[in-house]
């Protein structure tokens, strides 16, 4: 049996696969099964933020991975410790909670807002309002969060307590932020829902809104953050910084991991058993966690991401069949005129080009580290495909 019928006849079927088997990598290069070797714009869905098996990454996960492995929550570790403290700086937050994903990140985060309110104001103010286009995560809870009718399907009932505002539509927000609301959840720039950045009057009247409430505000930086968009967080693009902050997707390079992190107002609200994960902040994900960090907190490497999405924008921009190019940095959705983004990814592939999709857009996540060299022969297959 090949790869592909063994997979299907024992994995379940909840995505729609392309027939290729990755096998190996180095920096922006995949290679599959047969040896045809593709470049990679997409980076895993911004997971593999160094790219394939970045040598610093490898060998610190290699040295963790052969002085402890993985240990439970009830002891400490020195590398979760030098992790959170690096990490802590570089977002300019206070403490974090580490959990595997982004889902999970957004879930801590929910309990968070609840448990914060709950505290100070009792029961009856845990709505949370998030946005129409949103995407929060898969499990049940964020499911519900998401602000997209087609995820709130088969797996009835959802989870109470989100209401929906339309992004950029201030009326809307200050109609719907009643004294029943503990939170406004958003993503700075809309990912799955189609490389849609908010207008910075949206996101200044939620901030301003929130403030005079004492609502708390959480940006869901799952996709946008760890130097996606060519600042560390995707809020100082906006001179925001919310009271909670969610990372995951290219926080540990490749390695699942998820963090949840607050600023002093919500620093103490989670209190011994009020939450738990078993593989949260695994020593692991937190090496390679580290070796993230040590080049996508640092500006001048910042700088580059910055730089390199104009060039990326600026090259598609040429090509007739583009009608705009949306994103920040080296998170890019493109809008074609008559071709269909689904196919063009389709077409792609047979040319060893890796891209994806977001919603009727080509969306570009290249590894942060990529070259212009790179850049080149990718752009190269798009002009190509488009024209
Ligand atoms: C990918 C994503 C999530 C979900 O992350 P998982 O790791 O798949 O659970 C949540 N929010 C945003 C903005 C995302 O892009």
């Amino acid at each position: 049996m090949n790869t592909i019928e063994k997979f299907n006849s024992h994995v379940m079927g909840s995505y729609g696969r392309y027939d290729i088997v990755l096998q190996n990598g180095g920096g922006c290069h995949a290679e599959d099964e047969n040896g045809k070797a593709y470049i990679d714009f997409g980076s895993g869905i911004g997971t593999n933020s160094l790219g394939y098996c970045d040598e610093q990454w490898a060998d610190a996960v290699c040295r963790q991975v052969r002085s402890i492995q993985h240990t439970s929550n009830y002891y400490y570790t020195r590398v979760q410790a030098d992790f959170a403290e690096s990490l802590a700086r570089a977002a300019g937050m206070k403490n974090m909670f580490f959990c595997n994903s982004g889902a999970e990140a957004n879930e801590c985060a929910i309990k968070i807002a609840r448990k914060y309110s709950f505290d100070k104001y009792g029961k009856g103010r845990h709505n949370i309002i998030t946005l129409v286009n949103s995407f929060h995560g898969r499990t049940l809870c964020t499911l519900s969060a998401t602000g997209q009718e087609v995820f709130h399907n088969y797996f009835f009932p959802f989870v109470e307590g989100f209401i929906n505002v339309r992004a950029n539509n201030i009326d809307d927000l200050k109609a719907k932020l009643d004294d029943t609301v503990c939170a406004v959840m958003f993503e700075y720039i809309q990912g799955e829902g189609g490389v849609l950045p908010l207008e910075r009057e949206f996101v200044d009247a939620i901030f301003e809104l929130c403030e005079s409430r004492d609502i708390l505000t959480i940006s869901d930086e799952v996709q946008t953050g760890v130097g996606r968009t060519g600042k560390f967080l995707a809020g100082e693009h906006f001179g925001k910084k919310a009271d909670i902050i969610t990372l995951a997707k290219g926080i540990a390079g490749g390695i699942p991991m998820g963090a949840c992190l607050a600023g002093e107002k919500c620093a103490d609200v989670l209190t011994p058993g009020t939450h738990g994960s078993t593989f949260g902040g695994n020593p692991i994900a937190c090496a390679g966690g580290l070796a993230v960090l040590d080049k996508a907190a640092n500006p001048d490497f910042l700088a580059e991401v910055a730089k390199k999405g104009e060039y990326i924008k600026r090259r598609l921009l040429e090509m007739s069949e583009v009608v705009s190019v949306t994103g920040m940095g080296l998170m890019i959705g493109v809008e074609l005129k008559d071709r269909s983004a689904g196919d063009v990814v389709r077409a792609a592939l047979d040319e060893g080009l890796l891209l994806l999709t977001a919603k009727t857009k080509v969306r570009l996540l290249p590894p942060l580290t990529i070259s212009y060299e790179e850049i080149d022969k990718g752009l190269e297959i798009i002009g190509k495909l488009l024209k």
